[in-house]
């Protein structure tokens, strides 16, 4: 099973991919934490992408392609040995090419999209769930200043760590990567809605009415 989150940074995919993911045994590949990991370890991809990343542009298609057809290889010896039933995709693919690379890798593997959950969240709430996010920079549980604080102001109720903003959470880099969902993401909902894969979800509800949501409509597409 190969399930899809899609929706403008800040509406909650990444919360929700860390809920649903375990829920349905899928293995959640979010390649934005992929390559926050590999700039906080100075690795090579994370020298040569933390440019790009920190102004809240794309990482080229080529690096991101080739970083999820090595995950996805990965993935499906763990399917072939029953552990998963498959993977759930958090901010990824993000343009056309990516989302024809992603076709293909799972066609060599025998393999397809089986659903795609848009989050729609107002842009004005996307920009303050955005500019009010604090992130635990050990374990990565997100907070938000006004919705979501956590129990001491500023400190990781599970590390006790002291949380930081995201290098592309500042205004211009929100900005940027908002635009940028415009332009090269969102026309991507048109090419799986063709498909009939598409399924949009409220996701300006508490975190749980979300979650059901979500997965109630990945029940109906995977039991159809
Ligand atoms: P995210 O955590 O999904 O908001 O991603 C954070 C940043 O990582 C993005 O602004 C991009 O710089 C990079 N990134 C994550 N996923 C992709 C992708 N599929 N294609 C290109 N860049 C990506």
């Amino acid at each position: 099973m190969n399930i899809i989150f899609m929706g403008a940074q800040g509406s909650g995919k990444g919360t929700q991919a860390a809920i649903v993911a375990p829920r349905l045994q899928l293995e959640k590949l979010a390649t934005g934490d992929v390559f926050r990991a590999a700039i906080a370890e100075e690795s090579e991809l994370g020298v040569k992408v933390k440019v790009i990343y920190d102004r809240g542009d794309l990482i080229p298609d080529e690096l991101t392609n080739a970083l999820v057809r090595e995950r996805l290889e990965r993935i499906a010896q763990q399917r072939s040995a029953g552990a998963l039933q498959g993977t759930l995709f958090d901010g990824f693919p993000r343009t056309a090419g990516q989302a024809e690379a992603l076709d293909d890798i799972l066609a060599d593997q025998g393999d397809r999209v089986d659903a795609v959950v848009e989050i729609q969240v107002p842009r004005e709430d996307l920009i303050a769930r955005l500019a009010g996010r604090r992130v635990c920079p050990v374990c990565g549980t997100v907070y938000h200043l006004d919705a979501d604080p956590p129990r001491m102001q500023g400190v990781c109720d599970r590390e006790g760590a002291t949380l930081i903003q995201r290098e592309d959470d500042t205004p211009d880099a929100i900005r940027r990567r908002l635009e940028l969902y415009d332009e090269l993401t969102a026309p991507l909902l048109a090419y799986y809605d063709a498909r009939g894969l598409l399924h949009r979800v409220d996701g300006n509800q508490p975190i749980d009415t979300v979650t059901n949501a979500i997965i109630d409509a990945i029940s109906r597409e995977v039991t159809r």
